[in-house]
């Protein structure tokens, strides 16, 4: 992996802040999780979705159903590439990331501690808000014992800066949504999953200085809106730019779903991270009812005026699979054009793959 451009940006990028901030590293398994709680402890969260590696190890401890998020995963902590951090999290996302839990937790021998964090999940009823603060305060005291106190004033000062880049990501998407954000697809999600790994106040400014720029009020070309886990392979991206295809927004869990929240309404910290964990938008690996997540879908491709919805399905991803076929017959029901593409990740592009997205565009445009 550290031969990959982006790995060696960001293997470099972990030790200058480790020399230069002092900091600790925690390497982050999918999905939710309190970002702004680990950074008030100066730890900085490290996320692992997708590391581009060859899979050799990681299948001799998973079934081959198994989907590729995990897999690669494993095989990045197998390869011995994990060296530079200083634990692990593992939120309970679904069952895959709680199995990937177990096999690294009780049985690789693995000498990095590994945390658990168990987020409600829906239907939430009056106790689920109560139970989210008690997994944060849990999580907090747990994090003590490894990395030392922490420290109320800084709390509420990352809280507050979670909030801001929030603030800032729902500007970009509003822009691209606009059409006048002037980035191709490609160049969006590069940007945007940097977060995956930068510190905010290195990511921030990245994200300011292209809102800062004048309005690309270009021709916004087709628009459509992307769901999925993550936006990998990439090259369906860069296929879509040559294909003329905007994304004009997306439910990708990766980005919209959980980078995007309502403001928070409390300024106590605790509070204000529940606010923003129950504002966000629905999503299958939190339980939510089919019509909010599809209601959600339609909300973006009006909002985009997008005239289709391409679901970027991960492999063997059990809680999307659940979804997927009855959002597809939804959004039909509306007159909006789908394609369901199921891949593994970093799979590059098929022949098929492309004369697919092909035939989506001619039936688009
Ligand atoms: S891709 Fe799906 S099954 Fe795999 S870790 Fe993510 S949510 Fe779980």
């Amino acid at each position: 992996m550290n031969g990959h451009p982006e790995a060696r940006a960001r293997r470099d990028y972990i030790l200058e802040q480790k020399r230069g901030f002092g900091r600790r590293v925690i390497g982050v398994f999918p999905a939710y999780y309190p970002r702004e709680l680990l950074l008030s402890m100066n730890i900085l969260p490290v996320e692992i979705w997708d590391p581009p590696l060859e899979s050799s190890h990681a299948n001799a401890h998973l079934q081959s159903y198994i989907c590729s998020v995990v897999k690669q995963g494993l095989e990045l902590i197998l390869q011995g590439k994990c060296r530079d951090l200083d634990a692990f999290l593992f939120p309970h996302t679904c069952d895959s990331i709680q199995n990937l839990a177990s096999i690294v937790n009780d049985y690789l021998g693995i000498e990095k501690p590994c945390y658990f964090f168990y987020h409600p999940k829906a239907p939430y009823k009056e106790s689920s808000r109560w139970y989210y603060i008690k997994q944060l305060e849990d999580l907090a005291l747990r994090l003590e014992k490894q990395f030392g106190p922490l420290n109320h004033h800084e709390f509420k000062k990352k809280v507050e800066q979670g909030e801001d880049l929030r603030r800032t990501i729902g500007e970009l998407y509003r822009r691209r949504a606009e059409g006048t954000l002037g980035l191709s697809n490609v160049e969006f999600y590069r940007i945007l999953r940097q977060v995956e790994y930068l510190h905010p106040d290195d990511f921030l400014p990245v994200l300011t200085a292209i809102l800062k720029r004048p309005p690309d009020r270009k021709s916004k070309g087709l628009a459509v809106i992307v769901s999925g886990i993550l936006p990998n392979p990439p090259e369906v991206l860069e296929h879509l730019d040559r294909l003329g295809i905007n994304v004009a927004d997306d439910d990708f869990l990766s980005c919209s779903r959980r980078l995007l929240a309502r403001p928070a309404i409390s300024t106590v910290p605790f509070e204000a991270m529940a606010d923003s964990y129950f504002g966000m938008q629905p999503c299958c690996t939190k339980g939510s009812a089919i019509e909010d997540r599809l209601k959600s879908i339609l909300d973006k491709a009006k909002s985009s005026s997008a005239k289709g919805v391409i679901f970027q399905m991960v492999k063997f991803c059990e809680p999307e699979l659940f979804d997927v076929p009855i959002l597809v017959e939804g959004l039909k029901a509306e007159g909006l054009a789908t394609l369901v593409i199921d891949t593994e990740l970093n799979q590059g592009m098929s022949g098929q793959l492309v004369t697919r997205l092909e035939a989506f565009a001619e039936m688009i445009g």
